[in-house]
């Protein structure tokens, strides 16, 4: 198979740039410093007038937290977003938190995707809070950096996984390990679970080992 790059399928709408969590891989931040979108990239801008470019009403998913976290956006803007996404309801949106127990939302629209980060094996946590802390129709989880083998996986009502590894030129930067990678792979395929491996996973990965899925529900992406 060609390796295919997710940002080919999946588009990243940044209805909301700035973050406070800090991650010292976070390239969000590093943009912000360059292009100065934002004043301060700590206090997190709703820009309202992207909204309209969530409307597409055919099939296709749009990632919404590509330079946010879900964690930092107000009740305001969710509510703005939600209802937006009920108008579209072919479409599937993507949020991914790192900060899941400070999220609580007892109702959600059946197209979006909530997904946790899990950069390691402490972090599995996370997993339990965005099930209990989120209704949702649909889970995912991101491992991605990774910076060690996560261990045994609780992947109960996980609907799609995406593995990658840290990108960039950080100091101490850790990529991704093949057995880490399988680990996570093969507990998913265990459980049926669609998987998408990044394309950053090329020189660790052959080309012949990537497996790039998508859920159903994603359909027109082939
Ligand atoms: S959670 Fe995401 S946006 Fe926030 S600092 Fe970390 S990498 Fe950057």
């Amino acid at each position: 198979m060609s390796v295919k790059c997710i940002k080919d399928y999946i588009k990243n709408i940044n209805i909301v740039i700035g973050c406070n969590i800090g991650c010292s891989y976070c390239y969000a931040r590093m943009n912000n410093n360059r292009f100065h979108t934002i004043d301060d990239f700590n206090n997190p801008v709703f820009f309202e007038n992207k909204l309209k470019m969530l409307d597409n009403k055919k099939y296709g998913a749009y990632l919404l937290t590509g330079q946010s976290d879900l964690s930092g956006w107000t009740e305001e803007w969710k509510n703005k977003v939600f209802s937006k996404m009920k108008e579209n309801k072919y479409t599937q949106y993507i949020f991914l938190t790192k900060k899941p127990e400070n999220i609580k939302l007892k109702e959600t629209p059946d197209n979006g995707w909530f997904g946790v980060t899990v950069t390691s094996s402490k972090e599995k946590t996370r997993i339990d809070y965005l099930r209990n802390n989120i209704k949702s129709k649909n889970y995912h989880i991101t491992f991605e950096p990774i910076f060690e083998d996560v261990g045994k996986l609780d992947l109960t009502d996980i609907s799609w996984i995406v593995i990658g590894t840290e990108t960039g030129n950080r100091k101490g930067k850790i990529p991704s390990e093949r057995e880490w990678i399988f680990n996570i792979y093969n507990q998913a395929k265990e459980k049926n679970i669609p998987v998408f491996m990044k394309e950053d996973l090329i020189g660790i990965l052959n080309e012949d080992e990537f497996v790039q899925e998508f859920p159903k529900e994603f359909g027109g992406i082939k």
